[in-house]
């Protein structure tokens, strides 16, 4: 196939004809247990009959109209259905990818303080080891890999220490840190000032750059808390957490914490249809209606009936599946059988993770933590012999400022059942 452009020209990937529950099958008849939800997302499985039949229906009856034409009520219903389950919310805005979803919160981020009368809060902040999107706006706040190459065009880089327990940057324990991390936070934003400072954006749990790790149990309160002590919009995204992947609706329902805006995308279309979205909090929303009222974000496809619809019917799926919960009782069986592949192989260092979001952390020597040197391209091998044998495996990549640090993350979907994970 010579006319496609490819991200890895000289791989050759198997060509998947079909998929069903949690497996794919290639041309060649092989399957394969997808253990990671292709790229975290999806996560009702493949080949869902009720929602292959809501698409065909929507799309009969119309695929698309344009939201500055028309008002769709697909996309309304789809908004409550999000603004329900997120519980701290007032509205919802869609797009199609999760950078665009990004791109819109910073967009949003400056809106909001140029509407409530201080324009010189424009920095956003964001942590060393985190994922926020692949466009200009989105790969400046985030410490991937793929920002080499694009340096000189982004506009910022993620400063914050990460909160990365395995790896802490104050060599702390969690039982007995006093949470360095989320004070650098407070030390940046003072630094910066905080009449400059407009958000901090952060990931519940860092995904595809970190691998799964979770944070520390008390540093979203305080991270929380110095934000709204110093007016910092805490802007977070659950592109990766959101609906069920944890085992709750969203990620930071397990700590209570309210966002000023949250980033959606993946587990909201689970690979049905590319739709992401934006949610924001009363008084985000407040401070646009009482003042410009202008929404200037949005695209040609944003929030277009046909995905709309498609994603209605995932919701509902999610819910009469009853997902969530099952996504935080197969967390547990999933946890236990990662226990003991970690008894048995020296060359796991870390496993970590929530609900059905777990990351395997490789190390060449357990007790020091040592990572492998780069050039054996660990994560890539392991990968690839994974997908050999029959199971897809996502790589990560990034975690360590040296370029080293191997990691994989094991996401199936969250209908997976106890037998086949084991
Ligand atoms: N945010 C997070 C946390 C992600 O993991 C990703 C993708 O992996 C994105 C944003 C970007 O989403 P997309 O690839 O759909 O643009």
């Amino acid at each position: 196939m010579p006319y496609l452009l490819r991200a890895e020209a000289d791989r050759t990937c198997p060509v998947i004809d079909r998929g069903e529950g949690v497996f794919l099958y290639d041309t060649t008849g092989k399957d394969y247990l997808d253990g990671s939800s292709g790229a975290v997302v999806a996560n009702i499985g493949h080949g869902v009959p009720e929602i292959a039949a809501a698409a065909q229906e929507q799309i009969a009856r119309i695929a698309y109209t344009y939201r500055a034409q028309f008002r769709n009520e697909q996309v309304e219903r789809l908004a409550e259905k999000i603004i329900n389950r997120a519980r701290d919310k007032a509205a919802a805005f869609f797009l199609s990818s999760g950078s665009e979803a990004t791109e819109a919160a910073l967009r949003l981020v400056i809106q909001y303080w140029r509407e409530r009368g201080r324009p010189s809060k424009r920095y956003v902040l964001s942590r060393q080891v985190s994922y926020h999107g692949n466009t200009l706006g989105a790969l400046s706040i985030s410490s991937d890999m793929r920002r080499s190459s694009m340096e000189e065009f982004l506009f910022t880089e993620p400063a914050v220490a990460p909160c990365y327990c395995y790896r802490c940057p104050y060599g702390a324990h969690p039982d007995s840190c006093g949470l360095e991390c989320a004070e650098h936070l407070e030390e940046i934003i003072l630094r910066l000032g905080p009449e400059n400072v407009a958000a901090f954006v952060v990931e519940p749990l860092v995904g595809a750059t970190g691998g799964a790790i979770p944070p520390h149990k008390h540093y979203f309160a305080q991270v929380s808390e110095i934000c709204h002590r110093h007016d910092v919009l805490l802007v977070v995204d659950e592109v990766i957490t959101g609906f069920g992947r944890t085992g709750k609706w969203f990620a930071m329902h397990h700590w209570g914490i309210a966002s000023d805006i949250t980033i959606l995308g993946k587990g909201l279309n689970c690979g049905y249809t590319p739709l992401s979205g934006i949610l924001l909090s009363d008084h985000v929303l407040s401070a646009i209606r009482s003042g410009s009222s202008a929404v200037s974000i949005g695209h040609t496809h944003s929030g277009n009936p046909a995905s709309a619809a498609i994603c209605c019917e995932v919701i509902d799926h999610i819910e009469r599946n009853n997902l969530v919960e099952r996504a935080a009782r197969n967390g547990l069986v999933l946890d236990w059988h990662l226990g003991q592949l970690a008894d048995t192989h020296d060359i796991i260092g870390d496993r970590r993770g929530l609900g059905l979001l777990w990351g395997i952390e490789f190390v060449r020597d357990r007790k020091t933590r040592e990572p492998f040197p780069s050039e054996q391209d660990i994560t890539r091998r392991i990968v690839e012999l994974a997908l050999e044998n029959g199971l897809i495996l996502y790589p990560c990549r990034g975690l360590l400022r040296t370029g080293q640090g191997d990691a994989v993350l094991v996401a199936p979907p969250l209908t997976i059942s106890p037998t086949e994970i084991t």
